[in-house]
């Protein structure tokens, strides 16, 4: 793993630390700051009717953990992209900074690729229009990736801890999906950062959802070339792989071309692409 220079870390974090996290485990850092339970007024929303499969609570009602699918049952590989933009990044978008990439939305439609997108509650407000037409598009789903793209446990790379607890913004994102006409949400949660510990994740367990982390870490945060890009996610794939990417045109500017490339190779290699829903389906 490179070394994360103090500067860059919190643009980083932004970014799910796909450069820096440790994979699939993500970080099991110091205790979770706001452990309160969410005032119930302030938490009255659940996720969007669904019928996506999800994984069985873990301990004491904890949420569950999903990193990739079977690795013996069939080439199915997910691509994930995390739609990112902070509760904070608002100015930045007003003075015009993309958060957005409906190139790469269109890349994947014309090819067919499946995939599932991890939207922030604030992406979904910048970009209504999008997210609308995303969750009305059978080929994608759309999950959860924090409203605020906050710490979930920190330390985070930098990021500001949530403030007012875990789940009332998992649910905050959820109900800012609603406001945006998104529909076909699924009741997957990508911590910020990939940022997490147990006592966050027995927190989540009411918010019914399965965390999804990742086994393959593309690389597409702040990256100027494809080619690395697509290099690494086709050296590290693997049959049942989740691998993580980026649907933030500003600060993932390579992603729609690496797409290009990956896509006809695994194909090529025998690999269906899939949605994480089918990977949870498949067992
Ligand atoms: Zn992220």
């Amino acid at each position: 793993m490179p070394r994360i220079s103090r500067a860059l870390a919190p643009a980083l974090a932004l970014l799910c630390c796909a450069t820096a996290c440790g994979g699939g485990e993500g970080t099991t850092q110091a205790a979770t700051p706001g452990n309160k339970p969410a005032p119930a007024a302030a938490a009255p929303a659940k996720p969007s009717p669904t019928s996506a499969p999800t994984l069985p609570p873990g301990k004491a009602g904890a949420a569950p953990l999903f990193s990739h699918g079977r690795r013996d049952h069939g080439k199915h590989i997910a691509l994930t992209f995390d739609a990112d933009m902070t509760s904070d990044q608002g100015p930045r978008a007003a003075r015009g900074e993309h958060f957005d990439n409906p190139a790469l939305i269109a890349t994947l439609r014309r090819l067919k690729v499946p995939a599932t997108l991890f939207m922030t509650g604030r992406w979904a407000e910048q970009y209504p229009d999008q997210a609308r037409s995303i969750g009305a598009d059978p080929l994608f789903e759309v999950a959860n990736h924090s409203y605020s793209h906050h710490a979930f446990a920190t330390p985070c790379y930098g990021l500001p801890p949530v403030k007012g607890g875990a789940r009332a913004d998992v649910e905050k994102a959820f109900a800012a999906f609603r406001r945006a006409g998104v529909e076909r949400t699924v009741p997957y949660f990508r911590f910020p950062g990939g940022c997490h510990n147990p006592s966050v994740l027995r927190e989540l367990g009411p918010a019914k959802v399965t965390a999804v982390q990742w086994d393959v870490i593309s690389g597409d945060a702040f990256a100027k070339r494809p080619g690395p890009v697509a290099d690494e996610v086709l050296a590290k794939a693997r049959p049942g792989s989740v691998v993580v990417m980026h649907c933030t045109r500003s600060a993932a500017p390579a992603t729609e071309a690496a797409v290009r490339t990956i896509v006809p190779r695994l194909r090529e290699r025998g690999y269906e692409f899939v949605r994480v829903s089918d990977l949870i389906a498949g067992g």
